[in-house]
């Protein structure tokens, strides 16, 4: 169809994700199409056009890509989106769109630093209790039930959106607050509540880092859930110009579903 704009679809709910909106709506011949899951209140916006909700699986991804003639996808979903991710490769594949991800690198602990590795939400609950009395837990609130069996310990509990109260744990307090977070109002919060343990998700990026740096200053632990695992074989790129300039090559280059 002449004249009908490339569709690149950013499968979003990030910073990154808002970002590369942001560097793709400038180039007139793009149509950028953000994607959300559309679970949060008030999200915050990218620029262009936006769609929110699941497609219904990579069946439903893939027949959108088809309909909506979508060219390039990047998946600048957060690291640890993994459904998405995955449904991403296989709908890709499905529909000969070209993939990328866009993914911040994780955290690395630096030699002051006392990270715990831990592989999932259930396994970081139980190391806090046996690590923590107070302890300050930052993993989002679809990770929050493991916690709520954590029952002769404090509690604090930071999400965006108000947590299902059965995920509640019995015993603390619950702060909704949305990054990012500066180094001197994590570590005021940290000392108000008498925090000796938190319990964060290996996200990466700045946004939330703070709490990492305040954990440090207190010489406390940090339960670390690591990431889940990567499809293989699909390109990444770690920086929001890096992945500009991956669409822009891609359409250049004509490797585009037609
Ligand atoms: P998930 O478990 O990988 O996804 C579950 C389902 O939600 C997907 O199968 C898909 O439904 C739908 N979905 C997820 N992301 C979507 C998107 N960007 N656009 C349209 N549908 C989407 O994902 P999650 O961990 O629940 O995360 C949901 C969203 O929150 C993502 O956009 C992610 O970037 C953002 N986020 C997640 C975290 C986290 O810690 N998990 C933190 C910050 C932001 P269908 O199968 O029906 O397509």
């Amino acid at each position: 169809m002449i004249g009908t704009p490339y569709g690149v679809l950013v499968l979003g709910g990030t910073q990154d994700a808002r970002e590369l909106a942001g560097a793709l709506v400038t180039d007139a011949s793009l149509r950028v199409v953000s994607s959300l899951a559309g679970r949060t209140n008030a999200p915050l916006l990218p620029p262009g056009e936006l769609r929110a909700g699941g497609f219904g699986g990579a069946d439903g991804l893939t027949a959108y890509l088809r309909t909506q003639r979508i060219a390039a996808v990047v998946d600048a979903t957060h690291p640890f989106a993994a459904r998405m991710s995955e449904n991403a490769v296989a709908a890709c594949a499905a529909a000969h769109v070209p993939l990328v991800v866009l993914e911040r690198p994780p955290w690395q602990a630096r030699p002051d630093d006392r990270f715990i590795d831990v592989p999932d939400a259930t396994t970081a609950a139980e190391v806090a209790a046996a690590t923590g009395r107070r302890i300050f837990v930052t993993v989002g609130r679809q990770e929050l039930a493991p916690f709520a069996r954590v029952a002769d310990r404090f509690v604090l509990v930071r999400c965006i959106d108000a947590p299902d109260p059965m995920t509640l744990p019995p015993h603390g307090e619950l702060v909704l607050a949305r990054g990012p977070f500066a180094y001197a109002d994590e570590l005021a919060l940290m000392r108000t509540h008498t925090i000796d343990c938190i319990v964060a998700k290996n996200s990466g990026g700045t946004a939330t880092y703070a709490k990492i740096d305040a954990a440090r200053t207190l010489g406390i632990p940090v339960v670390m859930i690591a990431r889940p695992a990567r499809a293989r074989n699909v390109s990444s790129v770690v920086a929001v110009a890096s992945a500009a300039r991956w669409v822009r090559a891609k359409l250049a280059s004509g490797a585009v579903a037609r």
